[in-house]
């Protein structure tokens, strides 16, 4: 059951501060609410206030400058999906969207600002576990910020779950000298798999069709797995193997100008 709270609505970061500051240990940061309440109804964190971050200015934006794509930490998914310059720029990320994701498929910059002063944090250093991440108490997230892949980058998003939530995603892009290869919800955190990338930089697309089933076998050995109730950490380790296969071989399959149109139960491929 929800315990009562005060719901204070600020517009400016300046305002969020304070409020950070005059309520120590007893505020959290809200935007959607999504996971947050389902925490606060477990009895997991019991908060006095909630801060709405969707309120403050300027945090609902999608800019594009430098060669870099910054989205504000309160756009929405919708939003991402529709955007023409994340379609244009990050097509991934727009796919993805649309199917209730985040942008943990790419490498991305979080930038986190308090009174002390703002900072960016790779995304990969960002989130530390489960509930877990870098962010201090006084701090926000105002945007993450995306470094758009060069042209002839081609790329597959894969999610699996037999229930709302998935059981495993990975994000797959392949270019004429970077493979990427990234999972999550297997392990404690989203992870790269170095290895099966270090085993496969720069090969051709027709190569890595080829050699996507060994490539596959490989994640399953590197991936780090946890049982949970969606699975065994084996069974989510021998799930990797057969995802990874699959989003390298549409991937490769795009990089030639061909898709494959084969549907798997319970999968979406964007
Ligand atoms: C049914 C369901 C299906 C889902 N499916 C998927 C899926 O397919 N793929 C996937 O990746 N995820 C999935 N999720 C998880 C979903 O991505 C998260 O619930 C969602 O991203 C949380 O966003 P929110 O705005 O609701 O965050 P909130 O619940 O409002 O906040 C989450 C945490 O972030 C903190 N916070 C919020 N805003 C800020 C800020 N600006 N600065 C600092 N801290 C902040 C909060 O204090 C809280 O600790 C699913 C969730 C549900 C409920």
């Amino acid at each position: 059951m929800l315990r009562p709270f005060t719901l204070d609505r600020p517009s400016t970061l300046g305002e969020v501060a304070d409020l950070l500051t005059a309520h120590p240990h007893e505020s959290v940061l809200y935007a959607g609410g999504t996971e947050l309440l389902l925490l606060m109804k477990e009895g997991l964190i019991r908060p006095r206030r909630l801060i709405d971050v969707k309120t403050v200015r300027d945090l609902d934006a999608v800019n594009a400058e430098n060669g870099t794509l910054t989205i504000g930490a309160t756009v929405r998914h919708r939003g991402l999906e529709r955007s023409a310059l994340v379609q244009e720029r990050c097509p991934l990320v727009a796919g993805v969207a649309r199917h209730v994701a985040n942008v943990r498929v790419r490498d991305g910059t979080l930038h986190l600002w308090s009174r002390r002063g703002a900072r960016d944090v790779p995304l990969a250093d960002f989130i530390r576990g489960p509930y877990e991440t870098a962010r201090e108490e006084d701090e926000v997230l105002t945007s993450v910020r995306l470094r758009p892949w060069p042209a002839k980058t081609a790329s597959a998003y894969l999610k699996f779950g037999v229930y709302e939530r998935p059981t495993l995603g990975v994000a797959v892009a392949c270019g004429p000298d970077a493979l990427r290869v990234t999972v999550g919800c297997v392990g404690p955190r989203p992870q790269r798999l170095f290895e099966v990338e270090g085993k496969a930089t720069g090969e051709p697309a027709a190569v890595l069709l080829a050699r996507a089933e060994e490539l596959g076998a490989a994640a399953a050995l590197e991936v780090e797995a946890v049982g949970d109730r969606h699975g065994s950490a084996e069974y989510k380790r021998a799930l990797t193997g057969a995802c990874v296969k699959r989003a390298l071989q549409v991937a490769a399959a795009r990089a030639q100008g061909q898709q494959i149109h084969t549907r798997y139960a319970h999968t979406v491929i964007v």
